[in-house]
C-alpha cells in the first residue's frame, strides 16, 4: 500500500445546465471596477499587481467562477485517474492530463451521478478516449448508461461513432447503498430525487470523507428522506452540493425543477456534522457577483445558525483545489 498522502479535489467543471461564458460586458465592468481602485497606486509590476489583486480586489471582480459544466477531480495520489461527471470541464481536465503526461497509458476511474447532457457532454472532447493504450471504466447506476454514451456520438450529431473509439472503455453498473472499493477508495452511491433519478456518491479513505452530491432536489418535509441524507453526509470533510436555486426558488417557482438551495444544503451538513460545505452546478443566469453573494449570504447564515461546530463555506469554481 502506498502511504496515505491525503486526498484533493480539483474543480474542472462548476456550472449547472449548461457551460457558460463571461461575457465581454461583464469583463469591462469589472476591470473599469479595479483600475479605479487601482488609481494613485504604482503598480508598475507584475507581482505589485498580483499583491494588489489579491489582498484589495474580491474574488468575483479579480476572477470569475468560471463557466464549464460539472467535473470534479479527486486526486488521490496514485497513478490513475478519479473523476465525478463529465461535463465540458474534462475536455480541460483531458488536455490537462495529456500536456503533463502524454497521450497514453493512462487509467479513468469515472463516476457518473447521471447521464443529463450537462453531465455527459465532455465525453467527445476527452482527448484520452481517441488513443488505445487508455482504459477509461465508466461507473455508474443508471440502466441507460452505456446507451446514453453511445447516443451522444451518433450521427447526425457527432461525426465519430462510439465504435470507432480507439480507447478501451467499460461501463460498470454500481447498486446504491452498496459499498465498494475503486481505485483506493471506498465508495458509495446514494439516490437521488431529480427528472430520471441521479445519485450521490460518498468516497473514503483513510478517515477522509468526499461527498459529491449534485442534482438532487431535497423535500424538508420528508423527514425520513432527510435523515437519509444527514446520514449519507455524516462527518464528511467535505460536501460538494448543488446549489443552483435560491430556496425562495427551490420552494416556489422552480419546485420539482429537480435542484436545491444553498440554505438546504447548509442545514443539512450543520445535522450531519460535516466540516466544508462547498456549493456547486451554478446557474448559468448568476453572473460573478451573484455567485459571490450567495457565498456571503450563506456564511452569514451559517454564522447566525451555528451551534458548537463550524460549517467552513466555499463556492466552487473551475481551477479550484481543496486539500483535506
Ligand atoms: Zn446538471
Ligand atoms: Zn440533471
Amino acid at each position: 500500500m502506498p502511504p496515505d498522502v491525503g486526498l484533493r479535489v480539483k474543480f474542472w467543471g462548476t456550472r449547472g445546465s449548461i457551460p457558460v461564458a463571461m461575457t465581454s460586458a461583464e469583463l469591462r465592468r469589472k476591470l473599469i471596477t479595479t483600475l479605479v481602485r487601482a488609481a494613485g497606486r504604482s503598480l508598475d509590476t507584475p507581482e505589485k499587481a498580483a499583491s494588489f489583486l489579491e489582498q484589495e480586489i474580491d474574488f468575483a471582480e479579480s476572477n470569475t467562477f468560471g463557466g464549464n459544466s460539472s467535473c470534479v477531480e479527486l486526486v488521490t495520489g496514485r497513478r490513475d485517474y478519479v473523476l465525478c461527471d463529465l461535463g465540458s470541464g474534462a475536455r480541460v481536465f483531458g488536455n490537462d492530463v495529456l500536456a503533463a503526461h502524454g497521450p497514453a497509458g493512462h487509467t479513468f476511474h469515472v463516476f457518473m451521478s447521471h447521464v443529463h447532457w450537462d453531465h455527459i457532454m465532455g465525453f467527445p472532447f476527452f482527448l484520452p478516449i481517441y488513443t488505445p493504450s487508455n482504459r477509461i471504466r465508466i461507473y455508474g447506476c443508471h440502466a441507460e448508461l452505456e446507451d446514453a454514451f453511445r447516443g451522444q456520438h451518433a450521427a447526425p450529431c457527432f461525426p465519430v461513432d462510439f465504435s470507432e473509439l480507439s480507447s478501451r472503455i467499460e461501463f460498470v453498473r454500481l447498486q446504491p447503498e452498496r459499498e465498494y472499493e475503486i481505485a483506493g477508495l471506498s465508495v458509495k452511491a446514494k439516490l437521488q430525487r431529480h427528472g430520471g433519478d441521479s445519485y450521490g456518491f460518498r468516497f473514503q479513505r483513510g478517515g477522509r470523507v468526499i461527498v459529491y452530491s449534485t442534482d438532487a432536489e431535497h423535500k424538508q418535509d420528508d423527514l425520513g428522506e432527510v435523515q437519509g441524507f444527514v446520514e449519507f453526509f455524516r462527518d464528511a470533510d467535505l460536501v460538494i452540493f448543488d446549489s443552483q436555486y435560491s430556496l425562495a426558488e427551490a420552494t416556489s417557482i422552480k419546485e420539482d425543477w429537480g435542484h436545491s438551495s444553498n440554505i438546504v444544503g447548509l442545514e443539512l451538513c450543520q445535522r450531519a456534522h460535516a466540516k466544508r460545505l462547498c456549493l456547486y452546478h451554478h446557474e448559468p443566469l448568476s453572473d460573478d457577483q451573484k455567485i459571490a453573494a450567495l457565498l456571503a449570504e450563506t456564511r452569514r447564515l451559517e454564522e447566525i445558525t451555528r451551534g458548537d461546530r463550524r460549517v467552513e463555506i466555499l463556492a466552487a469554481y473551475d481551477g479550484m483545489e481543496i486539500a483535506l
